[in-house]
């Protein structure tokens, strides 16, 4: 059949589109993403952020924009939105979300391409686009037909967790999409009071499935209350601590998946 570059041209502004991605809901795929964005600011590159989960679209909140409505640019352009020096498009500023739910792979990813392509996003050094968890047929759809330059994969510790980010390194190796390695969240607690730490969701698992895949580990992040709290405020922990210690965390990451 055709080559699978003729269903998916490449965005003559973006050097490089990188997917976050994740097996199921709730591991930490979206504040991975942003922190990960940041992190890629902060190692000097112009980043853009596409907010592509259709099941609940986060970028508003976490980037405090959500009283915010894209501009027209002219025409059928839109003007991206602008937070911490990122610029960000969300499917949760241009449709509801009852409508973006039921949406099936080829309807996510003709939004994706409006996002991509309609969206006046000026030169892009990286596009991180925050994905639908799960390797159903919208995200498939997307791995194939999205000119992603990679994908990084986010995980808990624990087997459940690592099935499902094993079936996603699966989808995208399927669609010749390269894995850009895997980030272990939730890794560990460090309890504030004692400094005692905890493996709440076991630990290491993740770094274990990435050698067994042969894919690179990018990192672990520890569970902790800030990370949480500071995307509550709309100020993720690397803009708010930018000194601090996640914020390196995430910057090492960010400069092991390019
Ligand atoms: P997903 O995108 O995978 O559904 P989210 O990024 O929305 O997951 O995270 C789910 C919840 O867990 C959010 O409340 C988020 O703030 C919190 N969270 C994610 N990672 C961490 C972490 N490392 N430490 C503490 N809270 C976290």
């Amino acid at each position: 059949g055709a080559p699978a570059r003729a269903t998916k041209p490449g965005i003559p502004n973006i050097d490089k589109i990188v997917a976050v991605a994740s097996g199921k809901g709730g591991v930490g795929k979206s504040t991975t993403a942003v922190n990960l964005a940041l992190g890629f600011r902060d190692l000097g590159l112009k980043v853009g952020i596409l907010d592509a989960d259709i099941y609940g679209p986060s970028m508003p909140r976490l980037l405090s924009l959500t009283d915010r409505k894209p501009e027209s640019a002219g025409g059928r352009l839109l003007k991206p939105l602008e937070a911490y020096g990122i610029k960000v498009m969300s499917i949760g500023l241009l449709v509801s979300e009852e409508t973006a739910m039921v949406w099936r792979g080829p309807m996510v990813v003709s939004a994706l391409n409006q996002m991509m392509r309609e969206v006046e996003w000026g030169h892009l050094d990286i596009l991180v686009v925050d994905m639908p968890p799960g390797t159903g047929d919208a995200q498939l759809t997307m791995a194939q037909q999205v000119p992603l330059a990679g994908a990084v994969i986010v995980s808990t510790p624990q087997d459940l967790s690592l099935i499902d980010a094993r079936r996603g390194i699966t989808m995208f190796r399927k669609v010749d999409v390269p894995i850009l390695g895997i980030v272990e969240n939730m890794s560990y607690f460090i309890a504030p009071d004692t400094g005692t730490r905890y493996e709440i969701f076991g630990h290491g698992g993740a770094e274990a499935e990435a050698a067994k895949q042969d894919v690179p580990f990018l990192g672990a992040m520890p569970l902790d209350m800030h990370i949480r709290v500071r995307s509550d405020e709309g100020v993720p922990i690397v803009q708010a601590e930018p000194d601090g210690p996640h914020a390196e965390l995430y910057r090492d990451m960010a400069a092991r998946a390019l």
